[in-house]
C-alpha cells in the first residue's frame, strides 16, 4: 500500500482541509505514515498569512528533497494551501522537485492527478466543488471542526486571505448537518464551525449560522458548540441571544478587533470603530455576563503611534481579551497595505510593543485562571493521557489536567474542582 505524509501549517481551516484529504486518501488505497522518509507522497498544506510562513515552506521543501534523494526517488511532493495560491508556478521555479501545486480551493484535484498526471499546478477557485468527492473525517476526536464558509469579501488592507481564498461562499445547510451527524456518530461531542467570516454564513436557501447552531443543539450527543472566526459587524442579535438561550453554545467568542485605535482601524479598512466594538461586547455581556472574548491583535501597523498602541493595550484591558493571538505587522503581497502604505514602524518598536502586549495578555490570562482556584468548572474531556491522567477544556477554552482513578471519561463533561492554575493550565480533581 502506498504511503502519504501530510504536514499542516497555519489555521484551523488548513487542519480541516488536511483531515479531509487524509480521510479521502485513506479511502483510495493510501495509508498514512508519520515517517516522512517512508512516504510515497508528501503533502505540505501551507499558510501565507505572514512573511515568515512563506519562507518556512521552502526551507521545509529543501529538507524533504534531501530525504527524497536519500530514501525514495519515486516520492511525490505536493504543496497545497495559501502559499501555493500566493506563488502558483513560482513554487516549482524555486523548487523544481515539487510535483503538484494546488490552492486552498483546488487541492481536491490532487486526488485525480495522483492517478494519471505526473505534475500539475492549478490554483483555480473551485468553491463548493472541492467538497464533492471528499470522505468524512474518521478520527474519534471529541472536538470536530467543520468548515462551513470560506473566502472573504472584506478587504482588510493587511490581509492576504482575500487573494488566497478569494470570494466568500457558504456550504449548503443540509450538507453541513449531514457532516455534523457523521462526526457525532464517530465520537465528536463538541462541534466547532469554521469560516474566515463564520458569522456571515448563509446558504443558498438563506439558512444562517444561528440555524446551524439550533439544529446542532437538538442532537442529544452534542454537548458543546463553538464557532470561529467571527467578524464584529456580522454578529447579529440572533447570534448574540444564543449566548443566553442555548446552553450548548459555549460562553467563549473569538472576535478579532485587530487594533484598538480608530485611526489604525480605518487604515486597516476594518468596518467598525473601537466604540462600535465595545458596544457589541456590552450587548453580549448583557445577554450573558460570563462570556469570554478572545481576539487577534496586530501591532506595528503602518503609521501606528505610541498613542495608537496604547489604545490597543486599553482595549485588551477593557474587554478583557483572553486566549488571544498577537503579531507584528508584516507586509504581504497582493494586499492594499503593501501597495499603499509605508511599513514605517521600525522593527525594534514593533518587537517592543508586541512584548508589552503579550505580557499584558499573559497577566490577564493568569489572573483569570487563578481566579478559578477553589471553583468547580465543567470540563469536556478530550484526551486520555493514561495512568489516570485526563486532559480537557473548560467552557472558556482553558486547558485542564485532572488526575483520577476513574476510567472512560473521554467525551464526557465532568465537574472539576480546580486546585491550582498557571497561565496555560488548570489542575483539578473530579468534584
Ligand atoms: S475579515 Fe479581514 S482579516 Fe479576516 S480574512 Fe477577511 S480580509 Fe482577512
Amino acid at each position: 500500500m502506498k504511503k502519504f505524509f501530510i504536514q499542516t501549517f497555519g489555521c484551523q481551516m488548513n487542519v480541516y482541509d488536511s483531515d479531509r484529504l487524509h480521510a479521502t486518501l485513506a479511502t483510495r488505497g493510501w495509508a498514512p505514515t508519520d515517517k516522512i522518509e517512508t512516504a510515497d507522497l508528501v503533502i505540505l498544506n501551507t499558510c501565507s498569512v505572514r512573511e515568515k510562513a512563506t519562507e518556512k515552506v521552502f526551507s521545509h521543501l529543501g529538507k524533504i528533497n534531501k530525504l527524497k534523494k536519500k530514501y525514495n526517488l519515486e516520492m511525490k511532493i505536493a504543496v497545497i494551501g495559501c502559499v501555493a495560491k500566493e506563488l502558483g508556478k513560482v513554487v516549482r521555479h524555486r523548487a523544481p522537485y515539487v510535483d503538484y501545486v494546488f490552492g486552498p480551493q483546488s487541492w481536491h484535484l490532487l486526488l485525480g492527478a495522483l492517478e494519471n498526471t505526473p505534475t500539475l499546478c492549478d490554483t483555480g477557485n473551485y468553491r463548493l466543488d472541492k467538497f464533492k468527492d471528499l470522505a468524512t473525517v474518521k478520527t474519534q476526536a471529541v472536538s470536530a471542526f467543520i468548515s462551513i464558509q470560506e473566502g472573504c469579501d472584506n478587504v482588510c488592507t493587511y490581509c492576504i486571505v482575500p487573494f488566497t481564498r478569494e470570494r466568500e461562499f457558504s456550504r449548503d445547510f443540509d450538507t453541513v448537518m449531514k457532516e455534523v451527524d457523521q462526526v457525532v456518530s464517530n465520537g465528536a461531542r463538541e462541534i466547532v464551525f469554521l469560516g474566515q467570516n463564520v458569522n456571515n454564513y448563509k446558504d443558498e436557501n438563506g439558512k444562517n449560522l444561528a440555524d446551524l447552531i439550533r439544529a446542532t443543539a437538538k442532537i442529544e450527543l452534542v454537548k458543546r458548540i463553538r464557532y470561529v472566526t467571527s467578524y464584529p459587524t456580522y454578529l447579529t442579535d440572533e447570534l448574540i441571544d444564543l449566548f443566553g438561550s442555548e446552553p450548548k453554545v459555549m460562553p467563549f467568542l473569538n472576535l478579532p478587533i485587530q487594533a484598538g485605535s480608530n485611526a489604525v482601524l480605518k487604515k486597516m479598512n476594518r468596518h467598525y470603530t473601537r466604540e462600535d466594538y465595545f458596544a457589541i461586547i456590552d450587548k453580549i455581556k448583557k445577554v450573558n455576563p460570563n462570556v469570554v472574548v478572545s481576539s487577534d491583535l496586530i501591532v506595528g501597523f503602518c503609521g501606528e503611534t505610541e498613542e495608537d498602541f496604547q489604545d490597543t493595550m486599553d482595549a485588551a484591558k477593557r474587554v478583557p481579551f483572553l486566549v488571544s493571538y498577537s503579531f507584528k505587522y508584516s507586509p504581504r503581497p497582493h494586499t492594499p497595505a503593501q501597495k499603499a502604505f509605508k511599513d514605517d514602524v521600525n522593527p525594534k518598536d514593533k518587537a517592543e510593543r508586541l512584548k508589552r502586549l503579550q505580557d499584558l495578555l499573559h497577566r490577564i490570562q493568569k489572573d483569570f485562571n487563578q481566579a478559578c482556584i477553589g471553583k468547580t468548572v465543567e470540563v469536556l474531556i478530550d484526551q486520555d493521557k493514561g495512568a489516570g491522567v485526563f486532559r480537557g477544556r473548560s467552557p472558556y477554552m482553558q486547558n485542564v489536567k485532572i488526575d483520577t482513578d476513574k476510567e472512560g471519561l473521554l467525551g464526557e463533561v465532568v465537574s472539576v474542582k480546580i486546585k491550582d492554575a498557571s497561565s496555560f493550565l488548570l489542575y483539578g480533581e473530579l468534584a
